[in-house]
């Protein structure tokens, strides 16, 4: 038996005018390595980390992507391990003089033909779930809410077979808050775009507890409600508003707790039964709202998994779709790239106004950008936020950017967006689901398990070892693209046909078949009292 001779050694080398490659094959290589170039290794390089083409010499720019990703600090050789510790971080690219919609790139070419199985909701919107979801204003009923919604699962779900889930959407925030702040604005907002979130099909009730700051008219303010149909309108004519739904725990015709437990349960049955009636039809690709994120990410982020997504955004955009990329700290560092690709000036302004936000929200916790890496980023051979955040913004693709969303904003446009998130994964969902997101995009380089209870959420993995460890909670693995079994495009286009299948309902996520969901979390800004 003759045994297969291991891989060629491999490195990846993303611009030409880079200095350092990324070693790709599994395991990493040892010293005296020679690659076909004829490069030698002088020391042994994990897998994802870099090594130095050429000799760099000290105070010298250390280029990946064609971006200076740091200054070498001492002299290094070529073939050797280019890591973290020997690079100077530059310092964050100034807000002024930036390009302003400078590229004036041609739009992409129209993408017709592909369409999805979605349910239409009476605003215009397009669910890929229909999924009844209880509101929440405090986090105070969030345990009597989760006692109703396993008791709704249990008794009530399987008389409607056509509604997928029931989700409370629970949340820390809603008292002892300063709710007055002006950064309160974050939170409240965030709160009442999910409960309109197009998987949830219009249908908004809500559980309140009586005595908390964020009353539900607050929360849900007149008019904020869609009219589903002449069932959830109190008059009629030209005063017709849509009632709100609200079980209120305080009040006094609730004798013992499951008094409150039956009356959530009878009006979650209402919503239920116009839930049930609905039924997926043809809809455009178009109706798409796609957020892309990543999280654990590795080298291999930058140059596997994120420019598949990046292909696939820019499918989607070509097809009518939209699509958010967020993450404002894995962003920053590419502000001139992102403002020169803006439609317009005003698109280009709006994203400074939420850097120069951001950069002064984190000044006033005493950090930066680079208090952004974790230690696994680190080990997966990202030396610091600048190199991160290339390898992030290849999410957004190549189309031009036509709108900006401030934390907590809903999408008033379709094509390429950027929503400005914290990277933070929890926050960035939940962000992104109060946009309207309908379907979202993980990838991961180190390996996360990630779910939303909201929307599937569909996971890609940057390397092939963490696809076949976590053969079931992976659902794309991208590091064909490495190994050179699959190209960019091969993947990309993979991924856009899942998305349609998934969104579709014909296909579920691995994060929904475990029933794999991450809590909403908050993005507030604003102090706590
Ligand atoms: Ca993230």
């Amino acid at each position: 038996m003759s045994h297969p001779s291991p891989p060629a050694p491999l490195y990846i080398r993303m611009h030409e005018a880079d200095n350092v490659a990324i070693v790709a094959n599994d395991g990493g290589l040892p010293a005296g390595t020679v690659f076909p170039c004829g490069l030698t290794l002088r020391e042994h390089v994990p897998q994802g980390h870099k090594v130095a083409l050429t000799a760099i010499a000290a105070g010298e720019a250390v280029r990946r992507y064609n971006v200076a990703i740091g200054y070498a600090l001492q002299d290094i050789a070529a073939g050797s391990w280019v890591h973290e510790r020997l690079l100077e971080m530059p310092a964050a690219r100034g807000l002024d003089d930036l390009p302003l919609a400078t590229s004036k790139a041609a739009p992409l070419p129209p993408l017709e033909g592909y369409t999805f199985e979605g349910y239409r909701n009476p605003d215009g919107s397009v669910g890929t779930r229909n999924i009844l979801a209880i509101t929440t204003t405090v986090q105070c009923v969030a345990g009597v809410v989760d006692f109703a919604v396993k008791r709704i699962k249990a008794e009530l779900l399987p008389k409607f077979p056509h509604v997928d889930d029931v989700v409370g959407l629970e949340h820390s925030y809603g008292c002892g808050v300063a709710i007055d702040a002006p950064d309160a604005v974050v939170p409240i907002r965030t709160l009442r775009n999910i409960s309109l979130n197009p998987n949830f099909g219009g249908e908004v009730m809500v559980v309140s507890l009586g005595c908390e700051k964020l009353q539900p008219e607050r929360l849900l303010p007149p008019g904020s409600i869609p009219i589903v149909d002449e069932r959830n309108v109190a008059d009629v004519g030209e005063s017709a508003e849509p009632a709100l739904d609200v079980v209120c725990l305080q009040d006094e015709r609730h004798v013992g707790f499951m008094a409150m437990i039956d009356a959530i349960m009878l009006t979650a049955e209402e919503h239920l039964e116009r839930l049930n009636a609905r039924r997926r039809e043809t809809c455009p690709a178009s109706e798409l709202v796609v957020g892309v994120q990543c999280g654990g990410s590795d080298a291999f982020s930058g140059v596997t998994a994120n420019p598949a997504v990046g292909f696939a955004t820019d499918l989607l955009v070509r097809a009518g779709a939209t699509v958010m990329f967020s993450e404002v700290t894995e962003v920053r560092d590419g502000i001139a790239q992102l403002t020169a690709r803006a439609t317009t000036p005003e698109v280009a302004q709006a994203m400074i106004r939420e850097m120069a936000w951001y950069d002064a929200y984190l000044d006033k916790g005493r950090v930066d950008r680079s208090a952004n890496t974790t230690p696994g980023n680190k080990k997966g051979g990202l030396s610091n936020i600048v190199e991160k955040a290339m390898g992030s913004i290849v999410k957004s693709g190549t189309a031009p950017i036509a709108g900006v969303l401030a934390p907590g904003e809903k999408l008033d446009r379709k094509g390429l967006i950027y929503a400005a998130t914290p990277a933070s994964d929890f926050i960035c969902g939940t962000l992104q689901l109060a946009a309207g997101m309908n379907l979202h995009v993980f990838t991961t380089g180190r390996g996360t398990p990630y779910g939303l209870a909201e929307c599937p959420v569909i996971k890609v993995a940057t390397r092939s070892a963490l696809a076949r460890r976590w053969h079931d909670l992976m659902d794309v693995d991208a590091g064909r693209i490495a190994s050179g079994e699959a190209t960019i495009e091969d993947v990309g286009w993979e991924l856009f046909h899942l998305m349609l299948e998934v969104a579709s309902g014909r296909r579920k996520t691995w994060a929904e078949h475990w029933q794999l969901a991450n809590a909403l979390v908050l993005f507030n800004p604003a102090p706590v009292t």
